[in-house]
């Protein structure tokens, strides 16, 4: 279908950060997927798991106890905030299993009239009526009217307006600790702090999606643990199977509470070749020294942006995002930088607010992050409108 404005590449292989194409030439992945292959292409170790499983066992359906399933539950209960987990195959799912879990919850408390959501302006939640009508954005929304009603919308790092649109009929508030598709934009840590207190005096339910952000991507395990607050409600996906689909909502107890036998589901969530990869990323970002690793890198690269926007201020005006999930806001079109980058080896992707986001697998090196920097730097010294 002509769904997909693509570009005219495919590639044969990739090889950690590196892409080889069908054209004869090598890549340097700084898109990822959009933010998927966290541990590079071909990780020797996912393919290992992988394979062992493979030959083992594929699918058996939520019908029956899955182990590896319950195994990363219990993994991910351990690293995070929650108390249970349910495993789906996209980011849109986990965000819609999150949406029903807030109107469930509230529908068993005695309190169904409160069943609408608050989200953030910019936001992106996937391509679902629900995850677009969540989103609500414009460009997703048009033509696929109507929309599915539950979501009132508030402006970006707005805490007045946010207040102001609580009614009785609120029950949660639905945010990305980090903007992804809508440009990097990071909430800072006294907004998500203050989301907390006020999710608490109004007794709604804190939902991060965490789909983008999450999985070490800014140097941490999730997002918002640099906020030091806790959502009752989170959803993860792209970096969580390295390029394998599978997604999670994880929650508390007493947000899953109307999620009882027989209220959702999912034919494919969480089945044995999922659950195998995700574990096996879990095993590697585990390790001791991979997320300080990811967040010395981050450190690195966020000086040598703020010097590319003050060398190039007729090309980029701003750096967005920390870790490993940072971009250079264009005064020029982001798809003509992205062009020109990838005509010089480097893969990025682009995201609302003219930004060109870098999202290199967290396994880069620092040659790799040279390499990156140089191709920025020289499109924009050669810039000729
Ligand atoms: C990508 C993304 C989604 C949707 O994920 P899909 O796997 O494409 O359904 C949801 N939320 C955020 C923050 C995302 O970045």
């Amino acid at each position: 279908m002509p769904n997909y404005a693509r570009i005219d590449l495919a590639f044969e292989r990739g090889e950690g950060p590196w892409l080889f194409g069908t054209d004869g030439k090598r890549y340097l992945d700084f898109g990822s997927g959009i933010a998927v292959t966290a541990l590079g292409h071909a990780h020797p170790y996912l393919r290992e798991k992988l394979k062992a499983q493979v030959d083992k066992l594929w699918h058996v359906s939520n019908v029956y106890r899955i182990p590896e399933q319950e195994r990363l539950a219990e993994r991910l209960v351990n690293a995070s905030f929650a108390d249970t987990a349910y495993f789906s195959n996209s980011g849109a799912e986990a965000v819609e299993c999150a949406i029903k879990m807030v109107r469930k919850c509230f529908y068993e408390n005695g309190q169904k009239q409160r069943n609408r959501i608050i989200t953030i302006e910019g936001a992106f939640h996937g391509r679902t009526l629900a995850a677009i009508s969540a989103g609500g954005q414009e460009k997703y929304l048009k033509g696929f009217e109507p929309r599915v009603d539950g979501f009132d919308q508030v402006a970006f790092g707005n805490l007045n307006e946010l207040r102001a649109a609580i009614t009785p009929a609120t029950a949660a508030i639905l945010v990305e600790p980090v903007q992804g598709e809508g440009g990097f934009r990071a909430n800072t840590i006294d907004y998500l702090k203050a989301l907390r207190t006020i999710a608490d005096e109004f007794g709604l339910l804190l939902v991060f999606d965490e789909v983008q952000c999450g999985m070490g991507r800014t140097g941490k395990l999730f997002a918002h643990e640099w906020s030091g607050v806790t959502p009752d409600v989170m959803a993860l996906a792209k970096g969580l199977g390295g390029g394998f689909p599978v997604a999670a909502t994880l929650a508390t107890e007493r947000a899953a509470i109307g999620l009882t036998a027989g209220t959702h589901g999912s034919t494919f969530g969480g089945n044995p070749l999922a659950m195998t990869v995700a574990n096996a990323v879990l095993d590697v970002m585990l390790e001791e020294n991979f997320l300080p690793r990811v967040r010395a890198l981050g450190e690195k690269l966020r000086p040598r942006l703020d010097a590319l926007v003050a060398k190039h201020p007729k090309i980029f005006n701003e750096v967005r995002g920390f870790g490993l999930m940072q971009g250079l806001r264009c005064v020029v079109p982001n798809a003509e930088v992205q062009t020109r980058l990838r005509d010089k080896g480097l893969l990025t992707t682009t995201a609302g607010d003219n930004v060109v986001r870098l999202l290199p697998p967290l396994i880069i090196e620092e040659p790799e992050l040279d390499f990156a920097l140089g191709c920025l730097d020289k499109v924009a010294a050669g810039w000729t409108s």
